[in-house]
């Protein structure tokens, strides 16, 4: 422990210490202050500030030291002030003390709970942020939670001293006075429990569930206020349970959800039924990732024992591969699919034109305007173009256009080092263009750990991508017919020159031109859909989820997201559920991929959370060296001396698919032990998750038992108890 810290304990050691030796303890019974009231009487006509004072500093010490008496002083406090003085006094004097109380144990104690339990304390930790006043008023109205419980709990939690110090005063109001009161008639109560009869405790305890209730008001005020100037246009009746504006991974799942639990349900789309992910994301980029390793593999076919082989190929009929991947997918997603299961699919724009109405402009030229008692928005994210100066000479090539590439760019600077950005770079560069990836920040992959940007960049780099992190794109030329890059590093210019431009440095969310901006439907700091943990907009009818919502941009978070916002649309009035991103694994499908769950050793320290970590190298994996695959990692974080999982970061053949065990483990709440103690199937990949259990056993093996087991073995030979050979050093990660 830092030594401030230590200084504060012992003072609190040495003071509590001191009250309980010298007695104080008994002093502050009930039956004795009763019997010592008269005498402090007459002291306090003679000595008024002392008096006021000496019981101050008293009454603060005792609540800021946690230690028993509240009751008996506030009754003492009532018998010698009476009831206006008294209620002044030991009402600052009690909030004085529960807030020093509360410093107490923050400054002690919050880091390290905070660390141990972090991960589990997060839904608390938000709750508090955002309702800690209500929280805490409710507590403090209760007489049943002790009052230094609450000081030294509250400490541990996010919320604001100030909120504390105020909310405790006067939330504490009303019971002090009832207790100072009670002082006032000392010589009639027996007992402080008596004090408190079964009716004002149930007032208090109705008082105390008043903010709740208060807060339920609040929110259907706030949700009358911004239905108010749309009043004139609510129906009577809706021809729909729920309307969804996109059929991407969001609107698909959202919809389908509908349609499963028999509610009326449109699903309009104003482009392709699949949105992002079928058309022009996860599915044709995994498709070209193929094309691009089997080449990559083709060109090690030594290493594979072939004496030759060699691909020919038109990049053109790659691409169409692509498509015809798209087309070979696009049945899950169609509109004759999704119609077949029950919802209604129009091809058309939408917009929002009320809370209720939605005007859907067809194709067919026709305009609707259809009636829904809620609307999900699952509108997507679009590619970020940075207005870099001469970017917009450049023809720049996204994610959305760069399918319809049918010739190879003979050099390609990719814009971004994030995941879509390293995934079409790497691709690229197999094809045989010679790639330039330009980022930013130092490192590739810049929310993993560094050696996993490392091993890709390393891959990078010997595959012919050259990769220049710490480069920042500055300007865009064209200089006697050819593009022309310039960037800063370190106060240089550097200048790159390509054919193409492929810029990958993030998607943001469609938020405008559907009636958001008309319906005051905010946008948040990270440019998505503003929504609370229902997944609610400002109008608790409209939902958003997916890209359009974020924080995550995968297919798998959104359709996580949709059945969120189905449900609460349409079942919400009964019961309502918090979108839980406890869990979110995603992957980056370069080579090697890169597959994360949880945190990682970055996230871990950003949030002072302990951790231990436990690494086995793939490179030793049986399987992996038959592949010709033999490198990456598992890496996996645990709680500290336990085996429960904080995060796991896999690099390696096959990241994507292996991980998933330990997405199991942690969203089902088994650790390391049990995979361990799973039969995993021998030669695979997936072994190396319980290779890497392996290391986190070995690392918490009990060494005393198994020293003992050498010396017993050693017996049992007949050699006494010399183990026979030097004893063994078990390994630690
Ligand atoms: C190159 C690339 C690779 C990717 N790879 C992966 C991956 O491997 N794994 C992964 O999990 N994720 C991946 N993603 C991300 C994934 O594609 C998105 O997270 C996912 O598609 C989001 O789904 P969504 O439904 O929120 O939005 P979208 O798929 O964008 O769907 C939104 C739909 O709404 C429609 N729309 C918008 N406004 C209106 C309107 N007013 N009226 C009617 N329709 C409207 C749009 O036309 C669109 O079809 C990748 C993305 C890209 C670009």
């Amino acid at each position: 422990m830092k030594s401030p810290k230590l200084l504060v304990l012992v003072a609190v050691v040495l003071l509590g210490g001191a009250f309980f030796a010298l007695g104080g303890h008994q002093y502050v019974t009930f039956e004795n202050i009763k019997g010592q009231v008269t005498a402090v009487q007459s002291y306090y006509q003679s000595h008024v500030l002392e008096t006021v004072a000496g019981y101050f500093i008293l009454y603060v010490l005792m609540a800021a030291l946690s230690l028993p008496g509240a009751v008996p002083m506030t009754l003492i406090g009532g018998a010698i002030f009476g009831l206006l003085w008294g209620t002044v006094i030991v009402s600052f004097a009690s909030t004085i003390g529960a807030t020093l109380a509360f410093l107490v144990s923050r400054f002690l104690l919050r880091d390290w709970v905070q660390q141990k339990f972090g991960q589990h304390l997060r839904a608390i930790n938000d709750g508090v942020e955002k309702e800690g006043g209500f929280y805490l008023f409710t507590l403090r109205l209760i007489p049943a939670v002790p009052f230094f419980v609450i000081n030294v709990v509250m400490g541990l939690t996010p919320i604001r001293v100030r909120t504390f110090y105020w909310v405790s005063q006067v939330g504490m109001l009303a019971g002090t006075i009832v207790f100072v009161n009670a002082g006032t008639q000392l010589a009639a109560i027996s007992s402080p429990s008596g004090i408190l009869s079964p009716v004002l405790i149930g007032s208090f305890v109705l008082l105390g569930i008043f903010p709740l209730i208060a807060k339920r008001i609040v929110d259907a005020v706030k949700a009358r206020r911004v239905y108010a100037r749309w009043s004139g246009s609510k129906p009577s009746a809706y021809d729909r349970n729920l309307i969804v504006i996109g059929a991407g991974s969001a609107g698909l799942v959202a919809s389908y959800i509908a349609a499963v639990v028999k509610a009326k349900v449109t699903l309009i789309e104003r482009h392709l039924m699949g949105g992002d992910c079928l058309n022009t994301g996860c599915v044709p980029s995994k498709a070209l990732i193929k094309s691009a390793r089997v080449l990559a593999t083709i060109r090690r076919a030594k290493e594979y024992g072939l004496k030759s082989a060699s691909a020919e190929f038109d990049f053109a009929d790659v691409m169409e591969r692509v498509q015809r991947v798209v087309r070979a997918v696009e049945p899950h997603d169609s509109a004759e699919r999704y119609t077949g299961l029950g919802v209604e699919c129009l091809d058309g724009d939408a917009k929002i034109v009320s809370p209720w109405e939605v005007e859907a402009k067809l194709k067919s030229g026709e305009t609707r305007r259809l009636t829904t008692r809620a609307i999900v928005i699952a509108a997507g994210a679009r590619p970020f173009v940075p207005p870099i100066p001469g970017i917009e000479q450049m023809d720049c090539l996204t994610s959305d256009t760069i399918w319809g590439l049918r010739s190879l760019p003979a050099r390609l600077v990719v814009l971004g080092g994030g995941p879509i950005g390293s995934e079409l770079a790497q691709s690229f560069a197999r094809f045989g263009s010679k790639v330039t990836q330009v980022e930013m920040l130092p490192r590739l992959l810049p929310r993993e750990d560094p050696e996993f940007s490392e091993m890709v960049a390393r891959r990078f780099r010997e595959e012919g991508v050259d990769v220049l992190t710490g480069h920042k794109a500055k300007q865009f030329l064209v200089e006697d017919g050819r593009k022309v890059l310039v960037c800063e590093r370190e106060g240089h210019d550097v200048r790159i020159e390509f054919d193409a431009l492929l810029c990958a440095v993030g998607r943001v969310a469609n938020t405008k031109g559907y009636g958001l901006e008309e319906l005051g439907i905010g946008v948040s700091k990270a440019r998505t859909v503003e929504t609370n943990e229902f997944l609610q907009t400002i109008y608790p009818n409209i939902y958003a989820c997916g890209d359009v919502a974020g924080p995550y941009q995968f297919t798998h978070t959104a359709a996580h997201q949709a059945w969120y916002a189905s449900v609460n649309a349409l079942f919400g009035t009964f019961k309502k559920f918090r979108a839980d991103y406890s869990v979110i694994p995603w992957a980056t499908f370069t080579d090697p991929e890169v597959a994360r769950v949880g945190l990682n050793e970055l996230e871990a320290k950003e949030r002072k959370i302990a951790y231990e970590v436990s690494v086995f190298g793939i490179d030793d994996l049986d399987r992996a060296i038959a592949d010709g695959e033999a490198h990456g990692l598992v890496k996996v974080l645990t709680v500290p001396g336990k085996d429960r999982i904080l995060g796991v970061t896999i690099a390696g053949d096959h990241a994507g698919d292996i991980i998933v065990e330990f997405v199991a483990a942690m969203r089902h709440g088994f650790g390391l032990n049990k995979i361990l103690g799973t039969i995993h199937i021998y030669p695979t990949l997936a072994e190396a998750n319980k290779y890497a259990a392996g290391v986190w056993k070995k690392a918490h093996a009990p060494v005393g038992v198994l020293n003992k087991l050498e010396k017993f073995h050693a017996w049992r030979r007949g050699r006494g108890t010399q183990p026979a050979s030097e004893s063994t050093q078990l390994g630690s990660t």
